[in-house]
């Protein structure tokens, strides 16, 4: 019998993994959070039609990927699990009307996604993501801020050659006849694009670009470029945006065809790429203007801007580069004991240790003291209290073994922390 199993594309993460994954997590709250950005902690699962209509009913993400939940009898709103989390969050923005708090609302979350994808390693059915949003301001000076907001955060993990490839993909004004153009270098090949693709050709040619078919990719290369389509106001905003990077010390790569193939998309889209790292395991994230959302799903027209970098692949690239990421245990203190009855006593000393900010663990399973001292030296124990069963207390310090016999509940607390101090 082979007995339960993750679900394929699922993981479960444990030890210096878990350690890892919670260590990039903090890391991307800190420095969020000291920029300004609050957290919003929004519902796992969204009414389909959400993404349906604002992500699109013919993405792979929605068509293909989308995970849809069975309704329950009495519920008559499909809803799916989210797959992204621009559109949740600009749903809550419209729903309890932030509108009305000063603009731009900047919002930040750390938290899992799913998508029905084809599972490889970096490619997974539930992974986590770092999403920033700012929503509210069009002007130029918010995109600097995010995009630089994401590039700092990865270098400060040590991820120093990131490259941020930036674009402008226009807005409804100038991006139809950007469209054309992409449609006239197409047309030639239909006959070689598959079935998708031809549907990209018809109704949204910036998709072709992202294309992952041999043909599509092939004549993209020669594929117009946005930047000489742009209308003025749109060259004039990825101008300021680009100085204003350069400012700020975020050297940017420019990639004419990088486009983010969605409608409501305008304006600025950017990517965080590790260099010589194969497929998609390099892209760390990306994110883009979204002027047009808020009004595609129910909202008043709302300026926004958003990165999402993905905190798995971010992982995979500090192993594979084998950075630290700075989880540093606390010193740790363990209270043993003879006798089954000074567990209490070991437990309570624990607790109020902690309570001191100490980090302590009681050792209460049923083994002779050379156990219990063994566990806390595998445990790396800078010190270990020993309760005897007449109450009295020994402390060790294990970096030289030096035994003392502090008197009362004081002297062990002030005896552990100089300990502490000295690691
Ligand atoms: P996207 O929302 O597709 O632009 O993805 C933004 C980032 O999230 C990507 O650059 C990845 O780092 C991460 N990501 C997206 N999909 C997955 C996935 N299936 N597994 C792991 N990470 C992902």
């Amino acid at each position: 019998m082979s007995g339960f199993q993750a679900p394929r594309g699922m993981r479960d993460l444990f030890g210096a993994d878990a350690a890892a994954v919670t260590a990039v997590e903090r890391a991307a709250y800190a420095a969020a959070e000291a920029a300004g950005y609050q957290r919003i902690i929004s519902p796992i699962a969204e009414e389909s039609a959400l993404f349906e209509r604002g992500i699109g009913g013919a993405t792979d993400v929605v068509a293909k990927e989308l995970y849809r939940l069975a309704p329950h009898a009495e519920d008559s709103t499909p809803l799916a699990l989210r797959p992204e989390a621009t559109a949740g969050i600009l749903r809550a923005y419209i729903q309890h009307g932030m509108r009305s708090a000063p603009q731009p609302v900047r919002l930040v979350t750390v938290a899992p996604f799913f998508r029905h994808d084809r599972p490889q390693k970096g490619r997974y059915r539930q992974f986590t993501q770092f999403n920033v949003e700012a929503i509210g301001d069009a002007g130029p000076g918010i995109d600097i801020e995010v995009i630089e907001l994401g590039a700092s955060f990865l270098k400060q993990l040590g991820l120093t050659d990131v490259e941020v490839h930036f674009n402008s993909v226009g807005c409804s004004g100038c991006r139809p006849a950007y469209a054309a153009a992409l449609r006239a270098h197409f047309a030639p090949i239909e006959g070689e694009l598959g079935e998708v693709d031809r549907t990209r050709l018809r109704d949204n040619p910036l998709r072709l670009l992202d294309s992952k078919d041999a043909a599509a990719v092939r004549r993209a290369e020669s594929a117009p470029a946005l930047p000489g389509h742009l209308c003025d106001a749109c060259a004039a905003h990825a101008d300021v945006v680009r100085a204003g990077l350069d400012v700020a010390g975020v050297k940017v790569i420019d990639a004419p065809r990088l486009v983010r193939g969605l409608d409501y998309y305008s304006r600025t889209a950017w990517e965080y790429l590790l260099p010589g790292v194969e497929g998609q395991q390099g892209a760390l994230g990306g994110g883009g203007r979204y002027d047009g959302l808020a009004a595609l799903i129910g909202g008043t027209a709302t300026p926004a801007i958003g990165f999402a970098i993905g905190v798995d692949r971010v992982v995979h690239a500090l192993h594979d580069r084998k950075i630290e990421t700075g989880a540093v245990a606390q010193p740790l203190t363990v209270i043993c004991g003879i006798g089954e009855g000074s567990i209490g006593e070991r437990i309570r000393l624990a607790s109020l240790l902690r309570a001191t900010g100490s980090a302590a663990r009681a050792d209460v399973t049923p083994r002779k003291i050379g156990k219990q001292l063994e566990g806390a030296s595998r445990d790396g124990a800078v010190a270990v209290i020993i309760v005897e069963p007449d109450g009295r207390y020994s402390l060790r310090a294990m970096i030289d073994g030096k035994q003392e016999e502090p008197t009362d509940e004081a002297s062990v607390l002030r005896a552990v922390a100089a300990l502490v101090k000295r690691t």
